[in-house]
Protein backbone atom coordinates (compact mmCIF):
# COMPACT_ATOMS: atom_id res chain seq x y z
CA UNK A 1 0.00 0.00 0.00
CA UNK A 2 1.49 3.43 -0.68
CA UNK A 3 2.84 5.20 2.11
CA UNK A 4 0.61 8.49 0.96
CA UNK A 5 -2.58 6.89 1.94
CA UNK A 6 -2.09 6.82 5.51
CA UNK A 7 -1.84 9.90 7.75
CA UNK A 8 0.87 7.95 10.12
CA UNK A 9 3.81 6.46 9.34
CA UNK A 10 6.54 4.28 10.87
CA UNK A 11 10.69 5.41 11.05
CA UNK A 12 11.11 3.14 8.39
CA UNK A 13 8.52 4.75 5.69
CA UNK A 14 9.62 8.17 6.52
CA UNK A 15 13.01 7.10 5.74
CA UNK A 16 12.14 5.50 2.63
CA UNK A 17 10.31 8.84 1.16
CA UNK A 18 12.91 11.18 2.06
CA UNK A 19 15.73 8.32 0.88
CA UNK A 20 17.77 8.87 4.05
CA UNK A 21 18.71 5.77 6.45
CA UNK A 22 16.12 4.81 9.72
CA UNK A 23 18.92 6.18 11.91
CA UNK A 24 18.83 9.90 10.68
CA UNK A 25 14.77 10.03 10.94
CA UNK A 26 15.36 7.76 14.54
CA UNK A 27 17.66 11.39 15.46
CA UNK A 28 15.78 13.49 13.70
CA UNK A 29 12.79 11.99 16.39
CA UNK A 30 14.97 11.96 19.36
CA UNK A 31 16.47 15.50 18.66
CA UNK A 32 12.83 16.76 18.52
CA UNK A 33 13.22 18.05 15.14
CA UNK A 34 10.41 15.85 13.90
CA UNK A 35 7.44 15.73 15.93
CA UNK A 36 6.27 12.21 16.55
CA UNK A 37 3.72 9.99 18.73
CA UNK A 38 4.72 6.75 20.81
CA UNK A 39 1.89 4.36 19.59
CA UNK A 40 2.52 0.58 21.20
CA UNK A 41 6.17 1.58 21.65
CA UNK A 42 6.90 3.08 18.38
CA UNK A 43 7.11 5.67 16.82
CA UNK A 44 4.50 6.95 14.49
CA UNK A 45 4.91 10.23 12.43
CA UNK A 46 2.00 12.39 10.43
CA UNK A 47 2.76 13.40 6.96
CA UNK A 48 1.81 16.82 7.71
CA UNK A 49 4.62 16.70 10.30
CA UNK A 50 6.81 15.87 7.83
CA UNK A 51 5.89 18.50 4.77
CA UNK A 52 6.16 21.10 7.76
CA UNK A 53 9.80 19.60 8.73
CA UNK A 54 10.80 20.20 5.17
CA UNK A 55 9.65 23.23 4.52
CA UNK A 56 11.57 25.00 7.79
CA UNK A 57 14.42 23.30 6.22
CA UNK A 58 13.98 24.72 2.60
CA UNK A 59 13.48 28.63 4.87
CA UNK A 60 16.44 27.94 6.93
CA UNK A 61 18.66 27.48 3.87
CA UNK A 62 16.97 30.94 2.52
CA UNK A 63 18.01 32.97 5.41
CA UNK A 64 20.72 31.49 7.42
CA UNK A 65 20.64 33.91 10.60
CA UNK A 66 22.15 32.94 13.92
CA UNK A 67 19.62 33.24 16.82
CA UNK A 68 19.75 36.44 19.04
CA UNK A 69 21.83 35.53 21.61
CA UNK A 70 20.49 36.43 25.34
CA UNK A 71 21.78 38.91 27.46
CA UNK A 72 25.18 37.94 29.70
CA UNK A 73 24.56 35.79 32.34
CA UNK A 74 24.79 38.23 35.68
CA UNK A 75 28.00 36.52 37.62
CA UNK A 76 25.97 36.31 40.86
CA UNK A 77 22.64 37.90 40.81
CA UNK A 78 22.13 38.70 44.25
CA UNK A 79 24.95 39.17 46.64
CA UNK A 80 24.49 39.08 50.09
CA UNK A 81 24.70 42.44 52.16
CA UNK A 82 27.29 43.98 54.92
CA UNK A 83 28.58 40.84 56.70
CA UNK A 84 26.27 40.33 59.82
CA UNK A 85 28.08 40.54 63.59
CA UNK A 86 27.68 36.96 64.31
CA UNK A 87 29.19 34.97 61.64
CA UNK A 88 27.06 31.86 60.04
CA UNK A 89 27.80 29.42 57.52
CA UNK A 90 26.83 30.24 54.21
CA UNK A 91 25.91 26.54 53.21
CA UNK A 92 24.17 25.24 56.12
CA UNK A 93 23.43 28.06 58.60
CA UNK A 94 25.15 26.94 61.48
CA UNK A 95 26.54 29.88 63.98
CA UNK A 96 30.48 29.95 63.42
CA UNK A 97 32.17 30.79 66.39
CA UNK A 98 36.10 32.02 65.85
CA UNK A 99 38.37 31.12 63.70
CA UNK A 100 38.43 27.24 65.23
CA UNK A 101 35.18 26.58 64.07
CA UNK A 102 35.61 28.23 60.39
CA UNK A 103 36.41 26.30 57.75
CA UNK A 104 37.61 28.54 54.80
CA UNK A 105 35.72 30.83 52.04
CA UNK A 106 32.94 30.50 49.41
CA UNK A 107 35.54 29.25 46.25
CA UNK A 108 33.29 31.46 43.60
CA UNK A 109 35.84 33.67 42.95
CA UNK A 110 34.68 36.79 44.62
CA UNK A 111 32.23 35.19 46.85
CA UNK A 112 33.99 35.16 49.87
CA UNK A 113 31.23 33.65 52.35
CA UNK A 114 32.31 32.15 55.14
CA UNK A 115 31.70 28.12 55.49
CA UNK A 116 31.99 26.18 58.70
CA UNK A 117 34.78 23.57 59.11
CA UNK A 118 31.93 20.40 58.54
CA UNK A 119 30.71 21.91 55.02
CA UNK A 120 34.47 23.00 54.59
CA UNK A 121 35.10 19.46 54.91
CA UNK A 122 33.54 18.68 51.94
CA UNK A 123 35.51 19.16 49.06
CA UNK A 124 33.84 18.22 46.26
CA UNK A 125 31.51 21.34 47.58
CA UNK A 126 33.08 24.11 49.23
CA UNK A 127 30.44 26.61 48.02
CA UNK A 128 27.94 28.68 49.14
CA UNK A 129 24.05 27.99 49.23
CA UNK A 130 23.54 29.83 46.20
CA UNK A 131 27.06 28.72 44.63
CA UNK A 132 26.87 24.82 45.26
CA UNK A 133 27.40 22.74 42.65
CA UNK A 134 24.94 20.24 41.18
CA UNK A 135 25.38 16.20 41.16
CA UNK A 136 26.58 16.20 37.93
CA UNK A 137 29.48 18.72 38.61
CA UNK A 138 30.55 16.83 41.75
CA UNK A 139 30.57 13.47 39.92
CA UNK A 140 32.37 14.75 36.90
CA UNK A 141 35.12 15.63 39.40
CA UNK A 142 34.83 12.47 41.98
CA UNK A 143 34.75 10.34 38.46
CA UNK A 144 38.28 12.80 37.18
CA UNK A 145 39.76 12.12 40.15
CA UNK A 146 38.95 8.27 39.74
CA UNK A 147 40.68 8.37 36.49
CA UNK A 148 43.84 9.72 37.91
CA UNK A 149 43.69 7.05 41.07
CA UNK A 150 43.36 9.58 43.88
CA UNK A 151 39.72 7.67 44.77
CA UNK A 152 39.44 4.39 45.13
CA UNK A 153 35.33 4.84 43.53
CA UNK A 154 32.60 6.80 42.52
CA UNK A 155 29.94 4.60 43.15
CA UNK A 156 26.04 7.14 42.62
CA UNK A 157 23.57 6.65 45.17
CA UNK A 158 21.19 5.63 42.55
CA UNK A 159 23.19 2.78 41.92
CA UNK A 160 23.64 2.02 45.46
CA UNK A 161 20.11 1.89 46.27
CA UNK A 162 19.54 -0.27 42.71
CA UNK A 163 22.26 -2.62 44.52
CA UNK A 164 20.83 -2.75 47.78
CA UNK A 165 17.19 -3.24 46.65
CA UNK A 166 18.19 -6.03 44.30
CA UNK A 167 20.12 -7.71 47.52
CA UNK A 168 17.77 -7.60 49.73
CA UNK A 169 14.74 -8.76 47.12
CA UNK A 170 17.07 -11.51 46.63
CA UNK A 171 17.77 -12.31 50.49
CA UNK A 172 14.00 -12.43 50.82
CA UNK A 173 12.93 -14.46 48.21
CA UNK A 174 15.79 -17.15 49.13
CA UNK A 175 15.33 -17.55 52.67
CA UNK A 176 11.70 -17.96 51.78
CA UNK A 177 12.04 -20.40 49.43
CA UNK A 178 13.16 -23.19 52.35
CA UNK A 179 10.44 -24.67 54.25
CA UNK A 180 12.52 -24.77 56.99
CA UNK A 181 15.65 -22.88 58.69
CA UNK A 182 18.13 -25.26 60.51
CA UNK A 183 19.99 -23.98 63.82
CA UNK A 184 23.71 -23.33 63.25
CA UNK A 185 24.67 -24.47 66.85
CA UNK A 186 22.17 -27.25 67.44
CA UNK A 187 21.46 -28.52 63.60
CA UNK A 188 17.64 -28.83 64.42
CA UNK A 189 15.32 -27.64 62.06
CA UNK A 190 12.92 -24.79 62.72
CA UNK A 191 9.36 -25.05 60.67
CA UNK A 192 7.68 -21.74 59.57
CA UNK A 193 4.63 -20.97 59.54
CA UNK A 194 4.77 -17.90 58.27
CA UNK A 195 7.71 -15.82 56.98
CA UNK A 196 5.84 -12.37 57.35
CA UNK A 197 5.34 -13.19 61.11
CA UNK A 198 9.14 -13.97 61.60
CA UNK A 199 10.46 -11.30 59.17
CA UNK A 200 11.45 -7.52 60.06
CA UNK A 201 12.43 -4.83 57.89
CA UNK A 202 14.27 -2.12 58.83
CA UNK A 203 15.50 1.50 56.84
CA UNK A 204 18.05 3.97 58.61
CA UNK A 205 16.89 6.52 56.17
CA UNK A 206 13.50 7.68 57.94
CA UNK A 207 12.17 10.81 57.79
CA UNK A 208 14.17 12.04 60.71
CA UNK A 209 17.18 11.30 59.55
CA UNK A 210 15.90 13.12 56.34
CA UNK A 211 15.02 16.01 57.80
CA UNK A 212 18.85 16.32 58.99
CA UNK A 213 20.25 15.61 55.65
CA UNK A 214 18.52 18.37 53.85
CA UNK A 215 19.86 21.27 56.24
CA UNK A 216 22.93 20.63 53.81
CA UNK A 217 20.90 19.64 50.86
CA UNK A 218 17.99 21.65 51.14
CA UNK A 219 16.50 19.77 47.74
CA UNK A 220 16.88 16.68 48.89
CA UNK A 221 14.87 13.96 47.30
CA UNK A 222 14.25 9.96 49.18
CA UNK A 223 14.07 8.61 45.71
CA UNK A 224 17.55 9.35 44.98
CA UNK A 225 19.55 7.96 48.23
CA UNK A 226 20.14 4.36 49.15
CA UNK A 227 18.32 3.61 52.21
CA UNK A 228 20.33 1.30 54.19
CA UNK A 229 17.65 -1.94 54.47
CA UNK A 230 17.46 -4.47 56.71
CA UNK A 231 15.91 -7.55 56.65
CA UNK A 232 15.92 -9.89 59.63
CA UNK A 233 14.14 -13.09 60.21
CA UNK A 234 13.55 -14.12 63.87
CA UNK A 235 13.11 -17.48 64.93
CA UNK A 236 12.28 -18.36 68.32
CA UNK A 237 14.65 -21.22 70.20
CA UNK A 238 12.90 -24.44 70.58
CA UNK A 239 12.42 -25.94 73.94
CA UNK A 240 16.15 -26.97 75.02
CA UNK A 241 17.76 -28.07 78.00
CA UNK A 242 18.67 -24.80 79.39
CA UNK A 243 15.48 -23.48 77.76
CA UNK A 244 15.85 -19.83 78.95
CA UNK A 245 13.49 -17.19 77.43
CA UNK A 246 14.07 -14.43 74.86
CA UNK A 247 15.87 -16.81 73.14
CA UNK A 248 16.21 -16.29 69.25
CA UNK A 249 18.04 -17.26 66.57
CA UNK A 250 18.05 -14.50 63.83
CA UNK A 251 19.16 -14.64 60.20
CA UNK A 252 19.71 -10.81 58.92
CA UNK A 253 20.82 -8.95 55.95
CA UNK A 254 21.52 -5.51 55.85
CA UNK A 255 23.36 -2.89 53.98
CA UNK A 256 25.26 0.24 54.93
CA UNK A 257 26.14 3.08 52.58
CA UNK A 258 27.34 6.32 53.76
CA UNK A 259 24.25 8.22 54.01
CA UNK A 260 26.20 11.54 54.74
CA UNK A 261 28.49 11.28 51.72
CA UNK A 262 25.46 10.27 49.07
CA UNK A 263 23.41 13.07 50.36
CA UNK A 264 26.00 15.58 50.26
CA UNK A 265 27.25 14.64 46.91
CA UNK A 266 25.15 11.98 45.51
CA UNK A 267 27.71 9.36 45.19
CA UNK A 268 30.31 7.72 47.08
CA UNK A 269 33.96 7.93 47.04
CA UNK A 270 35.56 5.43 49.77
CA UNK A 271 35.42 1.63 50.85
CA UNK A 272 33.31 1.00 54.23
CA UNK A 273 36.04 0.82 56.64
CA UNK A 274 37.14 -1.60 59.73
CA UNK A 275 36.01 0.74 62.87
CA UNK A 276 32.62 0.93 60.90
CA UNK A 277 32.00 -2.61 60.76
CA UNK A 278 33.42 -3.13 64.28
CA UNK A 279 30.83 -1.29 65.89
CA UNK A 280 28.32 -2.62 64.43
CA UNK A 281 28.81 -6.41 65.20
CA UNK A 282 30.20 -5.12 69.17
CA UNK A 283 26.98 -3.55 69.08
CA UNK A 284 25.02 -6.40 67.73
CA UNK A 285 27.07 -9.35 69.80
CA UNK A 286 26.57 -7.22 73.29
CA UNK A 287 22.67 -7.22 72.45
CA UNK A 288 22.48 -11.22 71.74
CA UNK A 289 24.58 -12.03 74.42
CA UNK A 290 21.77 -10.15 76.92
CA UNK A 291 19.32 -12.44 75.47
CA UNK A 292 21.17 -15.26 74.63
CA UNK A 293 20.35 -15.10 71.35
CA UNK A 294 22.27 -16.18 67.78
CA UNK A 295 22.27 -13.68 64.78
CA UNK A 296 23.79 -15.22 61.27
CA UNK A 297 24.19 -11.66 59.56
CA UNK A 298 25.16 -10.64 55.82
CA UNK A 299 26.84 -6.84 55.62
CA UNK A 300 26.59 -5.99 52.73
CA UNK A 301 28.13 -2.24 51.22
CA UNK A 302 27.04 -1.15 48.00
CA UNK A 303 30.64 0.37 47.21
CA UNK A 304 32.62 -2.30 48.49
CA UNK A 305 34.96 -3.03 51.92
CA UNK A 306 38.71 -1.69 52.95
CA UNK A 307 41.03 -4.83 52.75
CA UNK A 308 41.02 -4.24 56.64
CA UNK A 309 37.68 -4.95 57.20
CA UNK A 310 37.71 -7.98 55.12
CA UNK A 311 40.56 -9.41 56.89
CA UNK A 312 38.51 -9.09 59.94
CA UNK A 313 36.02 -10.87 58.81
CA UNK A 314 38.39 -13.44 56.70
CA UNK A 315 41.26 -14.31 59.69
CA UNK A 316 43.82 -16.16 59.35
CA UNK A 317 47.39 -14.83 59.27
CA UNK A 318 48.44 -12.31 61.45
CA UNK A 319 45.26 -10.50 61.09
CA UNK A 320 42.71 -10.16 64.47
CA UNK A 321 39.99 -11.53 63.01
CA UNK A 322 36.27 -10.65 64.94
CA UNK A 323 34.58 -13.77 66.59
CA UNK A 324 32.15 -14.02 68.96
CA UNK A 325 29.92 -16.74 70.18
CA UNK A 326 26.70 -14.62 69.83
CA UNK A 327 27.07 -13.80 66.23
CA UNK A 328 28.27 -15.45 62.58
CA UNK A 329 29.39 -12.93 59.87
CA UNK A 330 29.92 -12.72 56.24
CA UNK A 331 30.44 -9.74 54.21
CA UNK A 332 28.97 -9.12 50.70
CA UNK A 333 30.39 -6.40 48.12
CA UNK A 334 27.71 -5.54 45.91
CA UNK A 335 30.24 -3.94 43.56
CA UNK A 336 32.35 -6.51 42.95
CA UNK A 337 30.27 -9.49 43.95
CA UNK A 338 32.69 -10.79 45.79
CA UNK A 339 31.70 -12.44 49.74
CA UNK A 340 34.04 -12.66 52.59
CA UNK A 341 33.69 -14.80 55.45
CA UNK A 342 36.38 -16.91 57.67
CA UNK A 343 36.34 -20.34 55.91
CA UNK A 344 36.94 -22.04 59.48
CA UNK A 345 33.40 -21.02 60.91
CA UNK A 346 31.11 -23.79 60.71
CA UNK A 347 28.05 -21.75 61.76
CA UNK A 348 27.96 -19.70 58.68
CA UNK A 349 28.37 -22.39 55.70
CA UNK A 350 24.98 -23.45 55.45
CA UNK A 351 23.54 -20.10 55.41
CA UNK A 352 26.06 -18.27 52.95
CA UNK A 353 23.70 -19.10 49.78
CA UNK A 354 21.45 -17.06 51.36
CA UNK A 355 24.06 -13.89 50.97
CA UNK A 356 24.50 -14.43 46.65
CA UNK A 357 21.66 -13.55 45.03
CA UNK A 358 21.63 -11.68 41.36
CA UNK A 359 24.44 -8.85 42.30
CA UNK A 360 24.47 -5.65 40.62
CA UNK A 361 26.95 -6.81 37.85
CA UNK A 362 25.18 -9.59 36.57
CA UNK A 363 22.08 -7.33 35.86
CA UNK A 364 23.85 -5.16 34.55
CA UNK A 365 25.16 -7.79 32.66
CA UNK A 366 21.23 -9.10 31.90
CA UNK A 367 20.12 -5.66 30.48
CA UNK A 368 23.21 -5.26 28.23
CA UNK A 369 22.38 -9.08 26.59
CA UNK A 370 18.77 -7.88 26.54
CA UNK A 371 19.64 -3.87 24.54
CA UNK A 372 21.71 -6.17 22.24
CA UNK A 373 19.08 -8.52 21.27
CA UNK A 374 16.59 -5.39 20.82
CA UNK A 375 18.85 -3.64 19.06
CA UNK A 376 19.61 -6.67 16.41
CA UNK A 377 16.71 -6.34 15.43
CA UNK A 378 16.40 -2.79 14.41
CA UNK A 379 18.31 -0.24 13.07
CA UNK A 380 16.59 2.18 15.16
CA UNK A 381 17.34 4.25 18.27
CA UNK A 382 16.46 3.44 21.96
CA UNK A 383 16.36 6.22 25.17
CA UNK A 384 17.59 4.53 28.01
CA UNK A 385 15.29 6.24 29.45
CA UNK A 386 12.85 4.08 27.56
CA UNK A 387 14.89 0.70 28.47
CA UNK A 388 14.65 1.56 32.41
CA UNK A 389 10.81 2.03 31.98
CA UNK A 390 10.19 -1.38 30.17
CA UNK A 391 12.70 -3.26 32.45
CA UNK A 392 11.51 -1.20 35.76
CA UNK A 393 15.05 -0.66 36.61
CA UNK A 394 17.17 2.80 37.35
CA UNK A 395 18.57 4.47 34.17
CA UNK A 396 22.05 4.86 36.21
CA UNK A 397 22.15 0.91 35.53
CA UNK A 398 20.84 1.17 32.05
CA UNK A 399 23.75 3.18 31.24
CA UNK A 400 26.18 0.86 32.80
CA UNK A 401 25.15 -1.90 31.03
CA UNK A 402 25.20 0.21 27.47
CA UNK A 403 28.60 1.37 28.44
CA UNK A 404 29.20 -2.69 28.69
CA UNK A 405 28.26 -2.82 24.93
CA UNK A 406 29.99 0.61 23.83
CA UNK A 407 33.35 -1.15 25.55
CA UNK A 408 32.69 -4.36 23.96
CA UNK A 409 32.79 -2.56 20.47
CA UNK A 410 29.78 -1.74 17.59
CA UNK A 411 27.17 -0.08 20.07
CA UNK A 412 27.08 4.22 20.36
CA UNK A 413 25.85 6.23 22.93
CA UNK A 414 24.99 9.32 22.48
CA UNK A 415 22.97 12.72 23.61
CA UNK A 416 19.35 13.96 22.33
CA UNK A 417 18.55 17.29 23.44
CA UNK A 418 14.67 16.44 25.45
CA UNK A 419 15.78 12.50 25.45
CA UNK A 420 18.98 11.92 27.10
CA UNK A 421 21.30 9.35 26.64
CA UNK A 422 20.37 7.22 23.31
CA UNK A 423 22.27 3.65 22.43
CA UNK A 424 21.81 2.36 18.71
CA UNK A 425 24.09 -0.01 16.51
CA UNK A 426 27.37 1.98 14.99
CA UNK A 427 26.65 2.37 11.49
ZN1 LIG B 1 28.14 24.76 57.39
ZN1 LIG C 1 29.46 31.73 47.23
Amino acid sequence: MGSQLKEFLTIQEVAEWLGVSDKTVSRLVLSGQLPATKVGGLYRLRHADIQEYLEKQKLLLQSRTRPPEGPPLQASVERAGPAAPAVSCARCGRLVKGLAQRGGDCQEPDCRLPLCRTCWSNDYDRYCRQHRRSREQKLEMARLRHARGEIPLAVTAEEARQREFTFIERFEQKIEETPYLTGPLDGVKYPVASWDAIRLRSRELDEARLARLRLVQPELSPDLLPQNLGSCYNLPKPRSRTERRGAMLSICASVFSDLEEMAANGFSASLTGRAFLLKILEDRAAANKATDSFTVQGLASPVGWTREAAEMIEGGNGTTSFSSLYIAVCLIDLGAGRLFFNPTDTRLKPFIPLFLGELYYETVQKIAGQVRERLAQSRSIMTLKDVAEKLGVEESTVKEACLLLEKEGGFQMETFPGFGLTISRKS
